[in-house]
């Protein structure tokens, strides 16, 4: 009979690097390990929008038919009116996630580089590990600016703008130098920009190698459904068709949900409007980098890991930065949340801070 290590030989050697995906804590976890009841506590740790979809979405989840695969066709619709982008040059996945897992399945392969600007998003270099491929890593500058000075060799370049987790933007002529200087495929990840002043995603049909990654998670209020998609030249979203998993990973629930949300538009601008005004509000008593995203990066005297220590005991979750590769021990990564949970946040940090 095979035993367990015999068989962990079988695991791809490339793998052994990783390590798990580090996500923001939850009610459940906190509340077991603080002995707070879950309504006692502020989750200000995952950059959920604390608003939720549209009303619609509810209304629409009613009258679903669980008995049948997805079709994604009002969802093309939905998400072509809203981008201005023709469904031929759109892709949809299990969020955007699973839009840059079939997108490096196209791409990555051992003995490919990827070049990734930290700190950022954990899962570019995740993808690039398991696709067998190596990330090539350039840190941001002081005001976590990027390089655009990219590696010839590079195959995928991963730009998030705004960044997760330090909420700055990158301007227009550093995408498109980074893009009109190579010919790798550029991924633009804008899971947050509708909490931006604006968007680059009218770049995509200047060049035939620019992805812009958008999600339903964030400004939709969708993050439990999963739904992703992004803006591709139109042979990408060819391509795109033959390795995507079959129904391109979305549900029955998730296209209803993501098509009522498409069509209150309004519901989203308000509640971005909402948390934008209170990022304002946040951050004229809490000193922390410039941000055009539903949360804000500070830097701590205390080590990132003592200063939430703080908050989580008082029942408010914020994020610890370490897992960013790149962070170092003093950034610490707080979501938006409604004015009650801010005020929470606000009385938490005077107590701390004082
Ligand atoms: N990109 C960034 C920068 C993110 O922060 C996230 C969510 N944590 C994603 C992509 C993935 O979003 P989704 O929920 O659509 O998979």
């Amino acid at each position: 009979m095979a035993n367990c290590s015999d068989l962990m030989q079988k695991l791809r050697p490339c793998l052994a690097t990783l390590k798990p995906y580090v996500a923001g804590k939850g009610f459940t976890e906190i509340s077991r390990k603080y002995g707070l009841k879950p309504e006692e506590i502020v989750k200000l740790g995952s950059n959920e929008n604390p608003y939720g979809p549209s009303p619609r979405v509810a209304e629409a989840l009613r009258s679903i038919s669980p008995e049948r695969y997805p079709e994604p066709e009002d969802l093309m619709a939905g998400l072509a009116g809203y981008t201005g982008y023709p469904e031929e040059m759109i892709v949809i996945g299990s969020g955007m996630d699973g839009v840059m897992d079939t997108l490096t399945r196209l791409f990555l392969e051992k003995g490919d580089k990827t070049a990734i600007f930290t700190p950022t998003f954990s899962y570019y270099e995740i993808l690039t590990v398991t696709a067998g491929a190596t990330p090539v890593f350039l840190p941001r500058g002081p005001e976590f600016q990027i390089s655009t000075d990219v590696p010839k060799d590079a195959k995928m370049v991963f730009i998030c703008s705004p960044n997760n987790p330090t909420g700055n933007v990158t301007p227009k002529e550093d995408v498109r130098a980074v893009v009109e200087s190579t010919d790798c495929i550029v991924f633009l990840d804008e899971a947050y920009v509708e909490f931006a002043d604006h968007s680059l995603i009218g770049l995509v049909k200047e060049y035939e190698n620019l992805i812009v990654g958008r999600t339903m998670s964030k400004a939709f209020g969708l993050a439990g459904m999963r739904l992703g998609y992004a803006a591709v030249p139109q042979w990408i979203a060819d391509q795109y068709r033959r390795v995507a998993p079959p129904f391109f990973g979305i549900t029955c629930a998730s296209v209803a949900a993501g098509v009522a949300a498409l069509s209150d538009l309004e519901f989203m601008r308000r509640s971005v409007e909402k948390i934008c005004a209170e990022r304002e509000r946040l951050q004229k008593e809490i000193r922390s980098y410039p941000s055009q995203a539903n949360f804000f990066c500070i830097e701590t005297a205390k080590t990132s890991h003592e200063f939430v220590e703080k908050f989580l005991e008082r029942g408010v979750i914020i994020r610890d930065c370490r897992s960013f590769r790149g962070a170092g021990e003093h950034h610490v990564r707080v979501t938006v949340g409604t004015p009650e949970e801010n005020d929470r946040l606000l009385s938490a940090f005077r107590e701390i801070c004082a």
